[in-house]
């Protein structure tokens, strides 16, 4: 074995061993004594083998043919006790009655041979996209898009209440990873780049999803597991699960933020990211694992990994020379539960390795303890099962108009040069590969992994494309798709054909073109794409359908902002939906037609070219006027558009923007209000966001960062005094040496055209790992 893998596993052992506890900070999650009682009293009597199963998940592909468990399930239950079962059958999403029988076998199952019931799990992240019938939200992009809380916590709340319906305890959801390069083909999963945006929709969905009380996870919730655990959002190359290069100040200030929030806020589960941070993989880095998440937080509740990444840490990073090193490795950094996921392999070497000493048993008991509490929380032992019978309202309009709001909120308005909004009667040529597909309003996890199972009728025959709700609600509509997706290429959906001269032969008859354009769906890895730049057939044929004359709006189906700087001057509108779900072509209909308005802001940073991307929260030298002399070298943060851009089709104004101290200290709350009115003739809502910039630190500064925000609803004419809260403590950073750090200078807090200066008087370095 190379040393330097048992340096690391002793490094991972002895942290472990010395820090098991930090009693000095509060439990992210109070404990129950009671329960805590009962874990211990089942984790006596259970043998090695009994406990590594616990800490073992399988996908439900290995052990189900299709219409059945197959005996392979009774052997991996029966003989390897495994602890939890996830994903679809036949990988598409099956009716609430089968998941009912399904699950409540396999509880049936563990009961009898184990004595502990089993824990399933499956990727609902937006919405209850494994379970026919269910409802789906938009994807968490626009859910950041909305800067309105309640859209996360009422996605939450419904997928909560209609996985329970499906006998299904568990999901693997906030997705809230910092989408911060557009490149990495799950951007659309979390909500966007920013730190304080992926934090606060993380946490009002995991309240939705688990009610108020983590330790009571009562029959209408589920557990929610924040992931992927941390900074997967910025592969450096931007394909998926490719490493990253954060420094650690950015992974303390930025990346692990979101998750401590998620954590202090109850959220019972988290999965690692699959990837590496400068060499190291998540699933061996004990420092983010135990040390971070367990022990700097307090927080008792449990690790699962990403698919098959044990593995991975033999046969794709390479840390570990065989599968059975790879298993000690992370388990000894601090992972709980393995997501094998198709044999049990990996409890049979476990096992071995507590017997050969490689992994202590105080280890194993950690993370069964985790795993028991978890089940414990979900009310499994006393109800291992629940019924579709006693949840009436799964499917329902209530839950619809839900994800229907949601989406009106969710879609973007970047250019208006006053086409919309558009009358009834106006002759509508429609157009582009996304103009008639249902599978591209919802994306990927959307009754299939990719997101095609979208297209099949028995799923999703009820909601219109866009197409359909533009026909219901315009007089003359004519649809000419121009471009499709070639949807045989499994895995290379992204190829489209062109037939453009249909199309702009049929503009002649047309007064307005609207052309749907963007991207078919992915996830993961076959996302993965050479270019942002958007397809040159969906570029061709705008500017063809430009050059007829005819006024051309553009509506951006997309998971990941694709570069069109050259069609974007040929635009007289631009609305980004997105992946604004099953609903989204309602919604759309009623924003281009005025009897919505649009109220969505970005929640990145829409880059302008290929080579070029940015992030809201950048460097002050990435923007720099020509300097004088000979060395007249300049920078220039040249974006499409900007974070937090989005029209309406009313205006807003802001005035009178009030900080409750021009002075502060490191303890202090600022109390900010704003006076902001709608100046315009039509009813609207506004997010209000605050902004911070300190002018000068001793690490450089970012140019800005978003503090709080909240969303308004105003009538023409009406003003409302919005109050906004920033603590002394938001505006810290993490210098270079990984300390937080409030420096003494001059702050300047910003909201819409409103701006005041305020100052720290005291420089504040903190020895916590966290200062709150
Ligand atoms: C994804 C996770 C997902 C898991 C289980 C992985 O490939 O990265 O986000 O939760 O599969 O389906």
């Amino acid at each position: 074995m190379n040393r330097s893998f048992i340096s690391v596993a002793l490094a991972a052992m002895s942290l472990f061993a010395t820090s098991c506890c930090n009693n000095a900070v509060e439990p992210s999650i109070p404990s129950d004594r009671q329960m805590e009682r009962k874990i211990e009293k089942i984790l006596k009597g259970l043998t090695l083998e009994e406990k590594v199963g616990q800490m073992t998940q399988i996908t439900i592909t290995a052990m189900h043919d299709g219409k059945e468990l197959t005996p392979v399930a009774d052997s991996m239950i029966r003989v390897h006790k495994i602890g939890s079962v996830l994903n679809t059958i036949n990988s598409e999403a099956q009716t609430p009655e089968v998941w009912e029988k399904t699950v409540q076998e396999l509880n049936r199952m563990s009961m009898e041979y184990i004595g502990i019931p089993c824990l399933y799990g499956l990727d609902h992240i937006h919405g209850t996209s494994y379970v026919a019938g269910g409802v789906l939200f938009p994807q968490g992009i626009n859910i950041g898009a909305t800067f309105n809380r309640e859209h996360s916590y009422n996605m939450g709340v419904v997928t909560g209440y209609e996985s329970r319906a499906a006998n299904v305890p568990w999901t693997f959801s906030p997705t809230m990873d910092l989408g911060r390069n557009p490149e990495w083909p799950r951007m659309w999963e979390s909500y966007g780049e920013d730190v304080y945006v992926n934090a606060e929709m993380a946490v009002a969905a995991t309240r939705g999803l688990q009610g108020e009380d983590p330790n009571n996870v009562g029959p209408y919730n589920i557990a929610a597991c924040a992931k992927h655990y941390l900074g997967y959002g910025v592969p450096v190359t931007g394909q998926d699960r490719t490493p990253a290069s954060i420094n650690p100040s950015e992974l303390r200030e930025k990346y692990f933020e979101p998750f401590k929030e998620v954590l202090q806020a109850g959220c019972l589960s988290l999965m690692v990211n699959s990837a590496s941070n400068n060499g190291m993989p998540f699933h061996c880095n004990t420092e983010l694992l135990t040390q971070w998440a367990k022990e700097d937080l307090n927080w008792d509740g449990m690790i699962v990994t990403d698919w098959a990444d044990i593995d991975n840490l033999w046969n794709r990073e390479r840390v570990a020379s065989t599968r059975k090193e790879a298993v000690k490795l992370a388990i000894n950094a601090g992972i709980d539960m393995a997501m094998v996921p198709y044999d049990c392999q990996f409890a049979i070497d476990l096992a071995e390795l507590v017997r050969e000493g490689e992994v202590p048993m105080s280890r194993v008991d950690d993370a069964v303890r985790r795993i028991l509490r978890l089940k414990f929380r979900l009310g499994l032992f006393d109800t291992p099962d629940t019924f579709r019978e006693n949840y009436p309202d799964f499917g329902g309009a209530a839950f619809e108009k839900m994800a229907y709001e949601a989406a009106v909120e969710s879609q973007v308005l970047l250019k208006n040069n006053g086409i919309l909004p558009l009358k009834k009667d106006v002759r509508i040529l429609l157009t582009g590969p996304n103009a008639d597909n249902i599978r591209t309003l919802n994306g990927g996890w959307s009754y299939t992994w990719q997101g095609d199972g979208a297209a099949n009728p028995k799923f999703t025959e009820k909601y219109n494309t866009i197409y359909e709700a533009l026909s219901e609600k315009f007089d003359n509509v004519t649809y000419v798709p121009g471009v499709e997706y070639i949807i045989e290429a499994p895995f290379v959906w992204m190829i489209d054909q062109a037939n453009i001269k249909p199309a702009v032969a049929a503009a002649k008859n047309a007064d307005v073109i609207i052309a749907c354009i963007g991207e078919n769906t992915y996830c993961e890895t076959p996302g993965n794409d050479n270019t942002i730049a958007l397809s040159e057939n969906q570029r061709n044929l705008v500017k063809s359908l430009a050059a007829t004359g005819r006024p051309v709006i553009l509506v951006l189906n997309e998971g990941r902002p694709r570069v069109l700087n050259d069609i974007e001057g040929l635009a007289s509108a631009v609305v980004d939906i997105m992946l604004p779900g099953n609903h989204g072509a309602d919604a759309l209909a009623a924003l281009l037609c005025g009897e919505e308005n649009f109220s969505g802001k970005l929640p990145f940073t829409y880059p302008k070219y290929t080579n070029k991307h940015a992030v809201y929260d950048y460097k002050p030298a990435e923007s720099q006027g020509t300097m004088a002399g000979v060395y007249n070298y300049n920078a220039v943060m040249d974006v499409q558009w900007p974070f937090g851009h989005g029209l309406s089709y009313t205006t807003f104004e802001y005035s009178n923007m009030t900080v409750s101290a021009t002075e502060f200290t490191s303890e202090d709350v600022l109390k900010v209000t704003v006076d902001v009115t709608n100046t315009g003739k039509v009813a609207g809502k506004e997010s209000v966001l605050l902004f911070s910039t300190d002018l000068y630190a001793s690490s450089t500064p970012d140019v800005r960062r978003l503090r709080a925000f909240d969303k308004i609803s105003l009538e023409p004419g009406e003003t409302k005094t919005v109050e906004l809260e920033v603590t002394a403590k938001d505006l810290a950073f993490v210098n270079y040496y990984g300390k937080w750090t409030l420096e003494k200078g001059d702050f300047i807090l910003s909201c819409g055209t409103e701006a005041v200066e305020i100052a720290c008087t005291e420089t504040v370095v903190w020895d916590t790992p966290n200062i709150d």
